[in-house]
């Protein structure tokens, strides 16, 4: 389920109530023939989930986030309508408050948040690898700040213009959010989406975009990542090979790379992730989410 907050023109000072406005659209729409009074849940985001705001061009000058203006960008297939994305942290339970600035007066948007309930993953690994030593501590460390550093730029550009696209056809055997027990130990949550996949099993783009990563990290192993523009980014990690380099453009469906088992796994599969703005969402929802404005 893909919640959406459309909102058309209309925002209008009123006597009492500070304004009218929302029309807003869900998909699948299914859930405006069962009942009206389903609105409020159908609008809820989750957390970790991408919400996208979307706005007639001339209804809002500014959406303000703690005083912090967000990026409009355009709306891929209405030219009429501007876009907010809108990454809900895994960690963000609570509901978000944000202002929407027209014509100098302030008007408030609450994104119902509803936590959802993310399974608990039991995994054991070798006990060097769960405790690194300070030396790989280290490394792990500045491979994430390096990361981070990567994840918080955004880029003007837009690569893409067509819907995306999963990097393989395969099982999904471990989704976003689980939280990862390791040894005893809740040490993180699975930030991305793993696929089944057999050592050497082809690995495409999820949509067109430039390579910004690409070389084997310790826990990650042998990565890809792809900046899509305007704070988009997809992660292709655990590989055997790549032939990719930084600055490339590869084109949607292209070979990333094959698959293996490189980093700390607990066998072979595709880590498969999408950070949107520095947050890490569900890709499978992301990915709905953003293939729906193209509907
Ligand atoms: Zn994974």
């Amino acid at each position: 389920m893909y919640a959406y907050l459309k909102i058309f023109g209309m925002i209008l000072p009123m006597k009492k109530f500070k304004f009218i406005l929302l029309i807003i659209s869900f998909l699948p729409t299914l859930f405006f023939a069962k009942s009206i009074s389903l609105q409020e849940e159908a609008f809820a985001f989750g957390n970790g989930e991408l919400a996208i705001l979307e706005f007639e061009k001339d209804s809002i000058d500014k959406l303000l986030d703690n005083n912090r203006s967000l990026r409009f960008v355009a709306h891929p297939t209405n030219d009429k309508m501007k876009i907010v994305f809108y990454p809900i942290s895994y960690y963000k339970t609570s509901n978000i408050n944000l202002e929407m600035l027209v014509k100098d007066s302030k008007f408030p948007l609450a994104l119902n948040v509803k936590p959802k309930e993310y399974k608990k993953e039991i995994l054991k690994v070798e006990a060097s690898k769960a405790t690194p030593s300070e030396e790989i501590s280290k490394r792990i460390k500045a491979e994430a700040e390096e990361a981070g550093k990567i994840y918080s730029i955004v880029t003007n550009q837009r690569y893409w213009d067509s819907p995306f696209i999963f990097p393989m056809e395969s099982e999904i055997t471990s989704g976003y959010g689980n939280a990862r027990v390791f040894n005893g130990v809740v040490k993180s949550y699975h930030a991305g989406t793993d696929f089944r996949a057999p050592i050497g099993s082809s690995v495409y783009s999820t949509n067109r975009g430039k390579v910004v990563l690409a070389k084997d990290r310790y826990l990650a192993g042998l990565s890809v990542v792809l900046d899509h523009g305007e704070g988009i980014y997809s992660c292709y990690f655990h590989l055997s090979q790549t032939d990719l380099q930084v600055g490339d453009i590869v084109e949607k469906g292209e070979l990333i790379g094959l698959s293996g088992n490189s980093g700390r796994v607990t066998g072979p599969h595709l880590h498969f992730s999408i950070v949107i703005n520095g947050t890490a969402v569900n890709a499978v929802h992301a990915i709905g989410a953003i293939n729906a404005l193209f509907h």
